[in-house]
């Protein structure tokens, strides 16, 4: 099951598909024209986009040309047959799949769910679902829970907060979320990422110097993950690892044996 947005000027094809694809069990939403479709797809993401490349306002094409630098959701192009060049072209433009007209329903379920397959995160859970330790995102449904409790998220929060979920453990750059998260590719200020990721600590319930979900990396970047995993079971704040390189093995292990006796007898 998947959130598919057709973008499809013809009534009878729109609803045709719309009600065939529902019946194989994904949610289907659509827009007859390309400004419509692309307003729907920012303010509404679905799992996959369907376009139709001959649109009444733009083509397919120039579509995909103003969607590829905000969005990487994947589309399938629904071209004619004697489109060859433009078919090329919306590939080059970043489509995913393409499909000849006329096709069955079938056949095009069938090349949704192989995109799916190759454009699926293959790091946290199915399809929209992330989860990380107690977090647990829906990218769909656009809401982040903690322990049970939904998290009240502005729109730059959550996107930070699931960008940062897709890659759990990976230490991102600040210079790579506001290409990523702010799409702004020619940089902008690291405050900017500074306050929201203190703001989103804060709705995690948490401080820079104790940590369970959002970690800093002093002068790297930052990562989420969950305490008690890996490095994160370090109880003090994070960026010690130089001294802990510096010191290895140094005075008893508190965490090896936790039966022994907590008196230091062993040095
Ligand atoms: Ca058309």
């Amino acid at each position: 099951m998947a959130l598919l947005l057709l973008i499809e000027d013809d009534l009878n094809i729109r609803s045709a598909l719309t009600r065939a694809l529902t019946q194989r069990g994904h949610a289907v939403a659509s827009e007859p024209d390309g400004m419509r479709g692309l307003q729907k797809v920012l303010d509404e993401p679905p799992d996959l986009v369907v376009l139709d490349l001959g649109l009444p306002d733009l083509d397919g094409i120039q579509l995909l040309r103003m969607l590829r630098p905000v969005s990487s959701v994947p589309v399938i192009v629904a071209t004619a047959r004697d489109d060859d060049t433009m078919t090329v072209a919306a590939l080059d433009a970043g489509a995913d799949d393409y499909i000849v007209k006329p096709f069955s329903a079938e056949q095009l379920d069938a090349r949704i769910r192989a995109v799916l397959r190759r454009t699926s995160s293959p790091s946290g859970g199915t399809g929209h679902r992330l989860e990380v330790g107690d977090l647990v995102i829906d990218l769909r449904a656009r809401t982040a829970v903690l322990a049970g409790i939904l998290l009240d998220l502005r729109p730059r929060e959550f996107d930070l907060l699931a960008y940062l979920a897709a890659r759990p453990g990976e230490v991102v750059t600040k210079r790579n979320l506001l290409v990523e998260v702010w799409q702004s590719p020619y940089g902008g200020a690291d405050k900017t990422v500074d306050v929201h990721l203190s703001w989103l600590r804060r709705k995690l319930g948490e401080t820079a110097a104790e940590p369970r979900l959002l970690h800093t990396v002093r002068g790297v970047g930052v990562k989420l993950m969950p305490s008690g995993t890996a490095d994160g079971e370090l109880a003090s704040p994070e960026p010690e690892m130089e001294q802990a390189d510096a010191v290895p093995n140094a005075g008893p292990d508190p965490v090896a044996d936790p039966a022994a006796d907590p008196a230091p007898d062993r040095e």
